[in-house]
């Protein structure tokens, strides 16, 4: 998904958006100039056995961004799109993720260059197994521990866990996360970034004086993200009034019949043939009346072209980088309380730190365990940063950037420039 926008964008942003940040907290000079680059990138060919005899010489990618606060952490994605420089952004925006949510961990990120679309299963795993083989010196579970992105799913998660366990000769179930339950998974994963968006989707109504009891909600995406949302924010009382997925959208102002379009979903993929409401495209479901638009299925469909057509009170951004800098500016400068992405969606990232905290100790929590101490994180950090953006009289999103860099910051600085 995100591999479908132009890489040197994607790490251009990322380092126009580093370098405003540094400038509004005063970041420590050598803290900047560390961050503007990754610790480390390593590229590997994998040659890889296909179904008709012959071999294909694919290229893998892992960047390592930042290990000052622990492990790198970030998923694989495989995807024809895929480039070293989106690679190298992607990985610092998890580092800021891990940092906002204040869980151990660095930002990292992977990617294969190749379209899955166009292969069979045991050519992904032929691949899968050959591209963690040349990642086995860089990544384990206290360095880097990868996990499920575009294109790559639990079974791939599967497979790397027993690639890498093989050269180690012991099962090593905490080097990857989002792997199947039977392997050391996490209840309650699943619905971990849906959920963690739910949540902040409280609070921030909380905070905007608006009862979440029937506050209405615009959803676009329903997938893994906006389904397991559309699920929970409903059971807490919202109305989902709209929701879209790449075959259409639905539009019901007393509220959608979450649960059974939920079911619909499930079996069938889509949201079509569902019978519900009026039908709506896209671009009416973003720019409709609601106190609440959830992106939550691709990056830049918010941008300077619809932005001032917006009519929610609130955007929290489920997608990565559903919003373009030039939509932010429009939406700050009027009066849209945006919840920018590397807040809103970290309930991933978190439950699979709660993951490798199982896998570590070998012990499992209940689904409500996880989804307790998800709660806590989530809530915590939506405070940290709406405390943080009225001291430094600035948007949620500079906030949240900012009490990211900073805290990577202080442990760039606890720790010293080796040697
Ligand atoms: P997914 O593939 O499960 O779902 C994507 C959804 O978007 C589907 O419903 C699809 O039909 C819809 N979609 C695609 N093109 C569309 C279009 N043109 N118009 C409207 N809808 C369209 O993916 P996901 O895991 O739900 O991820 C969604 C977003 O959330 C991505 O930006 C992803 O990077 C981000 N994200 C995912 C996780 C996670 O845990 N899965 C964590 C953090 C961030």
């Amino acid at each position: 998904m995100a591999s479908q926008t132009n890489s040197t964008n994607v790490l251009d942003s990322a380092l126009e958006q580093l370098e405003d940040v540094a400038a509004l907290v005063d970041l420590h000079p050598d803290v900047l100039a560390k961050l503007k680059k990754p610790k480390r990138t390593l590229i590997v060919s994998i040659p890889t056995r296909m179904d008709d005899g012959s071999l294909e010489v694919f290229t893998g990618i892992r960047v390592q961004h930042n290990m000052d606060r622990g492990p790198c952490k970030g998923g694989i994605r495989y995807h024809p799109a895929v480039s070293i420089d989106e690679v190298i952004a992607l990985a610092m925006w998890m580092t800021w993720k891990c940092a906002v949510v204040d869980i151990p961990y660095g930002g990292g990120k992977g990617g294969v260059i190749c379209d899955p679309t166009d292969m069979s299963q045991t050519e992904i795993e032929n691949l899968t197994r050959r591209f963690v083989t040349e990642l086995v010196t860089i990544i384990g579970p206290e360095q880097d521990i990868p996990a499920p992105d575009v294109n790559t799913t639990e079974t791939v998660m599967g497979w790397l866990m027993d690639t890498y366990s093989m050269q180690q000769g012991y099962s090593v179930p905490a080097v990857v996360t989002g792997k199947p339950i039977c392997l050391g998974g996490s209840l309650g994963r699943a619905a971990a970034t849906g959920r963690g968006i739910a949540l902040v989707t409280r609070e921030t109504l909380n905070t905007k004086g608006i009862p979440l009891e029937g506050a209405t909600i615009s959803l676009q995406g329903y997938g893994k993200v906006g389904g397991a949302f559309a699920d929970i924010i409903s059971e807490m009382g919202a109305r989902v009034i709209a929701a879209s997925d790449i075959s259409g959208g639905l539009y019901d102002p007393d509220g959608l019949p979450i649960s059974e379009l939920s079911a619909h979903v499930r079996e069938t993929g889509f949201i079509e043939g569902f019978q519900a409401g009026e039908s709506i495209g896209n671009e009416e479901l973003l720019t409709m009346e609601c106190d609440v638009l959830v992106p939550a299925a691709l990056e830049n469909v918010l941008t300077a072209e619809n932005a001032g057509d917006v009519r929610a009170k609130i955007i929290v951004e489920g997608a990565n980088g559903p919003t373009t800098p030039a939509a932010h500016r429009i939406f700050t400068e009027g009066d849209v309380f945006v919840v920018p992405d590397i807040l809103a969606n970290a309930g991933g990232v978190t439950v699979s730190y709660f993951e490798w905290c199982q896998s570590l100790q070998k012990l499992f929590w209940t689904e409500e365990q996880v989804n307790q101490r998800l709660e806590r994180v989530m809530v915590k950090a939506y405070h940290e940063v709406y405390e943080r953006a009225d001291e430094l009289q600035t948007d949620m999103r500079n906030a949240a950037m900012a009490l990211a860099v900073e805290r990577v910051g202080e442990a760039i600085l606890a720790r010293g420039i080796y040697p």
